[in-house]
């Protein structure tokens, strides 16, 4: 698959906008799948997050940060930092500081991005995507900056804010468009729900992570071996 800027990059920013934001336990659920219950254990290895929390991160107690055993995922789950510069910038997006504004625009953004990972319908994806793309209306436009016509997902000297829904929503339409719906994933590890954009050859992925594929499978062999 082709990963320009204004699509491979813009998908992955918006998984990793859900990754810090709106991180959900398990895939989309399919009716009768089993929870894993048992203790509470299979949650710890989740702490740890991946998002550019680096050491000159502010490291302030958070009162909305949940301790202990998560037992259910509100609106605000996070695991990143709650200004989402530093992600934006890391993927070469807005190089700026956002406003408090624009920060809670983008990690309001990152709830309605969720839900378009992860397995299902085409039809439902679709109808989704194009939710966002209306709320997104940008004005999309054919730069020539660096020598090679691109597209643009929003004019010059927009809301950074808007910018990354425009962006966003164009870049995961851009996948079920120009490679296959179905490589915007969310692990299948039931406690980790990371998202993820399946930028393999094969394109079959089914966790986050070689971590999450071996935690499961370990998992699922014991509970082969659960008596009763
Ligand atoms: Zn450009
Ligand atoms: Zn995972």
């Amino acid at each position: 698959m082709q990963f320009n800027h204004y699509g491979g990059e813009a998908a992955l920013l918006a998984a990793d906008l859900v990754n810090a934001y709106a991180r959900e336990p398990g895939p989309n659920r399919a009716p009768g799948t089993k929870q894993q219950s048992d203790t509470g254990q299979e949650l710890h290895t989740e702490q740890e997050t991946d998002t550019g929390q680096g050491p000159d991160a502010e490291q302030r107690p958070d009162p909305g940060r949940q301790t202990g055993p998560q037992q259910q995922t509100g609106p605000e789950q996070r695991t990143g930092p709650s200004d989402p510069s530093a992600l934006l910038a890391a993927r070469g997006i807005v190089d700026h500081a956002l406003t408090p504004a624009q920060q809670r625009d983008v990690r309001a953004w990152a709830h309605r991005l969720a839900p378009c990972f992860g397995p299902q319908d085409l039809a439902e994806r679709c109808a989704r995507l194009n939710a966002l793309l209306d709320e997104a209306s940008s004005r999309p436009r054919i730069a020539l900056h660096d020598g090679t016509p691109h597209f643009h997902y929003s004019a010059p000297g927009s809301d950074a804010a808007a910018h990354v829904r425009a962006l966003t929503a164009a870049g995961l339409a851009s996948i079920v468009c120009h490679a296959d719906a179905r490589r915007l994933g969310r692990c299948a590890r039931t406690p980790c729900g990371r998202v993820f954009v399946d930028t393999s050859r094969a394109g079959r992925r089914a966790y986050c992570s070689v971590r999450c594929a071996n935690n499961d499978a370990v998992a699922r062999h014991r509970a082969t071996r659960r008596p009763g």
